[in-house]
């Protein structure tokens, strides 16, 4: 029988140490092209029901760890809607496929989260499709490396702002009229908000925004029984990475520096949406949970 994640094994050893090759793909990406591929949890993540009935949006549910995510979240007895760019349409039939064979229904809703009519269009599909609404988890991210200040555009920096914090603002406030007490709010936000490298200040910057956005929002809405939390990765093998997600040079080693030794597959990272969104995690509010393979420093 294949392990899944209940089953008692050693975390250095649970995924092999990669060494990914240079590679290079056009933003946003594609899990189909990536070398070597990721573990999304396909054939290996296990529900035991904590997402029952649940009806969840998910951004960039496509690949990476969104998919993982959206594959936990169906195992585990949700119907799921998917966000994604219309370039990743290959990627999103692939975990629509998953989902639906898990016995569970996928919807897909492309579009470019910088487009504020997308932002609330995507969530009224969402709605009327998924027939309600009770969890969000605000996951799509754009991460383009920059070395220098000086090469650091005004174009690049708002593409990133609008992505990565403008669409979570917007994306929730559109939401928000739908969820009722017991719905919860799932922002992906990184290690990068504590420990920024000197070629992401734009993304790093963002990242920490989300966090304080997460912490100040989870605050106001708890008294209205909407938790709202945040989940940290650390370096995470996915798409991102190869489409200028990182220097090309930096690539075989990613992830090498953690305590673990090896890059996170996006499945290791299902585990904490899945908590924050389901009522075990009932009286926790305003968490970053960090998942980084011991990554420091964390606060
Ligand atoms: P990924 O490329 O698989 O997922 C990112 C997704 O964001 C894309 O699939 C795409 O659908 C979506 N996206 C980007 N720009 C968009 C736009 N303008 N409109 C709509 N969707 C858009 O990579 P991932 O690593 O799984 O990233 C998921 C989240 O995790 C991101 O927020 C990222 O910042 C965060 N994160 C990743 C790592 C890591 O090491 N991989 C580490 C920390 C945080
Ligand atoms: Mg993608």
């Amino acid at each position: 029988m294949t392990n899944n994640q209940l089953t008692f094994q050693d975390p250095v050893h649970r995924f092999p140490d990669i060494t990914p090759p240079k590679q290079d793909q056009a933003e946003p990406g594609l899990d189909a092209d990536l070398i070597p591929q990721t573990d999304r949890g396909e054939e290996s993540y296990r529900g035991t029901g904590r997402l029952e009935g649940r009806r969840a949006l998910i951004t960039g549910a496509d690949s990476g760890i969104g998919a993982a995510v959206a594959i936990a979240f169906a195992r585990e007895g949700a119907d799921v809607a998917l966000a994604y760019l219309p370039e990743e349409e290959e990627d999103a039939q692939e975990i629509s496929r998953i989902i639906e064979a898990s016995g569970r229904r996928a919807f897909l809703i492309p579009g470019d989260l910088r487009d504020a009519d997308y932002c609330t269009s995507l969530v009224e599909d969402a709605v009327s499709q998924l027939g309600g609404l009770d969890a969000v988890v605000n996951n799509a991210g754009r991460q383009i490396a920059v070395e220098s200040i000086e090469d650091l555009d005004d174009q690049q920096w708002e593409a990133t702002f609008d992505a990565n914090v403008r669409a979570i603002y917007r994306v929730t406030k559109a939401a928000l009229p739908h969820l009722t007490p017991g719905a919860t709010i799932v922002n992906s936000t990184s290690i990068q908000a504590y420990a920024p490298s000197s070629h992401l200040i734009d993304y790093a910057s963002t990242k920490a925004a989300i966090n304080n956005f997460t912490k100040g929002l989870s605050q106001q809405l708890a008294p209205r029984g909407i938790r709202v939390n945040a989940v940290a990765p650390g370096p995470i093998w996915t798409p991102l990475q190869v489409s200028d997600g990182q220097p090309k040079d930096a690539l075989p080693k990613f992830g090498k520096h953690t305590a673990l030794g090896r890059a996170g597959q996006p499945t290791e990272l299902a585990p904490a949406y899945v908590f924050l969104t389901s009522a075990e995690s009932s009286y926790v509010v305003g968490e970053t949970l960090n998942v980084n393979g011991g990554s420091s420093p964390t606060p």
